[in-house]
């Protein structure tokens, strides 16, 4: 099924590959995607919820409507030689260290195979590509669910390039990301102290008394802060400005809002201390995603049902080449307690270069350590994602090594695999509305009448990263 676009599918995302490109400014990958899906009978709209690069390319009519979440978008410092296995930049300022190249296409080959579905057939029924942009910093998702684009579609359905073939389960993080500007006076350090008000020392004080938070916080918290303004290079003027950027994550928007309410405090509390002035700048949120072990399951049953890829002796050397440059120190210990068989995986990892069978999971609730902008998703439509091995064994996400292995036929079939999977789940939603309803009362039941309610507030619009 999928063979027929295998060649159309390895020159879109080779080529979204060799354009890096930033969040909410992925112009070339979602031209080069979105003259493609045209070209392909979609009805393409663009510019989706102010997001400049979003796109919804539509085909069929009627319910169930089924969504497909793609991005496109790349990471700085990851420019990367392809196929070259050591470290050696490529001179790009940006590279696909997160799969993101493999990740929209797949979303298009799906999207091809459920076209051919519903025509074949002749069923009600809409498939919708999502081109959703900047996932790594922006929360593109998080501003399309806000702006209602998801509102008519009765399941999502996500992928990722991984290192593991498998179904999500369990929960990732709600989180906030801010700026905590500080306003003080300049003065000579030495010559008139008492005049200065110290910005930098705001931010110190700040990082000191936060630092002190973490005993009180829930253990599945994580608050991680970077300086991004320390005031200028002179120790000889008292710094006027000064600026922190924060991460805050916990377990549920509602105890994340909590936290990030604590973490400001915090802030006036060394605003008063330094008699400086204090200006929070909000910069992306993204909640947590909610579980579906109905979809679970059905994605699961999918999966199984498509096979796990074959690879030549060629492409082991290839990805063992890889696996040589980052040793997988994994133990028993930590995998996941929802893997159904933690010794079979530990084995695959030790003898195989690349993976090699379908891990399972029992279903469950356990959250993880990360946010994405899916979960925003999964709080107005049942959502389910899963992964395919599209990397060796040994580095993870955001490496070069993945960068160097994006546009390698391990990586393509990956992709293909991750393409048949999602259109075999959908065509079952299509064939079983009572699943989709099933996913709906599950849903109904873990959201329990509370609305979804955007972490990033009403007047916050889509933006560049750095820019406000
Ligand atoms: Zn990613």
């Amino acid at each position: 099924m999928i063979a027929k676009y295998e060649e159309d599918l390895k020159r879109i995302a080779s080529d979204v590959w060799e354009h890096p490109e930033p969040g909410f400014c992925e112009y070339e990958s979602s031209r080069i995607q979105t003259e493609y899906l045209r070209s392909q009978g979609f009805e393409v709209t663009e510019n989706v919820a102010d997001t400049r690069t979003g796109y919804i390319a539509k085909f069929g009519s009627g319910h169930p409507v089924i969504a497909l979440l793609g991005e496109f978008d790349a990471l700085y410092g990851l420019g990367q030689v392809a196929d070259c296995a050591e470290y050696k930049p490529n001179g790009e300022a940006m590279g696909h260290g997160c799969g993101h190249h493999l990740l929209g296409t797949g979303c298009i080959g799906a999207g091809l195979l459920l076209r051919d579905y519903l025509k074949e057939t002749g069923r009600s029924g809409t498939v919708l590509v999502c081109g959703c942009p900047a996932e790594e910093s922006g929360s593109g998702k998080a501003y399309m669910a806000r702006d209602g684009v998801f509102k008519d579609v009765d399941i999502a359905l996500a992928w990722h390039p991984s290192v593991y073939n498998q179904v999500d389960t369990g929960s990732s993080q709600s989180c906030i990301q801010c700026y905590f500007r500080f306003h003080g006076v300049a003065s000579h350090a030495a010559g008139s102290p008492e005049k200065g008000r110290s910005a930098l020392d705001a931010v110190e004080l700040m990082d000191v008394g936060v630092n002190y938070l973490r005993e009180h916080m829930e253990s599945t918290d994580r608050v991680h802060y970077a300086i991004t303004n320390a005031g200028g290079m002179s120790p000889n003027v008292v710094q006027a400005e000064a600026e922190v950027k924060y991460l805050i994550r916990s377990t549920t928007n509602a105890k994340c809002s909590r936290l990030y309410q604590r973490v400001i405090n915090i802030a006036k509390g060394a605003a008063l201390m330094t008699d400086t002035t204090l200006e929070v700048v909000f910069d992306e949120g993204l909640s947590n995603t909610i579980p579906n072990f109905v979809l679970e399951e059905v994605v699961t049953a999918a999966f199984k049902e498509c096979g796990l890829p074959e690879y030549t002796e060629e492409e082991l050397a290839y990805a063992q080449k890889f696996k040589d440059t980052y040793p997988d120190t994994t133990t028993y210990d930590q995998l996941a307690d929802y893997i159904l068989d933690k010794r079979g995986l530990l084995a695959d990892i030790k003898n195989n270069p690349i993976c090699r069978i379908l891990v399972e999971n029992r279903p469950s609730d356990l959250c993880s350590m990360g946010s994405t902008d899916v979960g925003d998703v999964s709080w107005v439509v049942p959502t389910q994602s899963l992964n395919t091995a599209c990397y060796s064994y040994g580095a993870g996400a955001h490496s070069w090594q993945w960068v160097a292995e994006g546009k390698s036929s391990i990586a393509m079939k990956g992709m293909y695999k991750a393409a048949e999977v999602l259109a075999a789940a959908a065509v079952k939603l299509y064939e079983d509305p009572e699943i989709i309803k099933k996913a709906k009362e599950e849903f109904d039941m873990r959201t329990d009448g509370q609305p979804y309610e955007c972490l990033i507030p009403a007047d916050v619009k889509p933006h560049v990263i750095g820019e406000e």
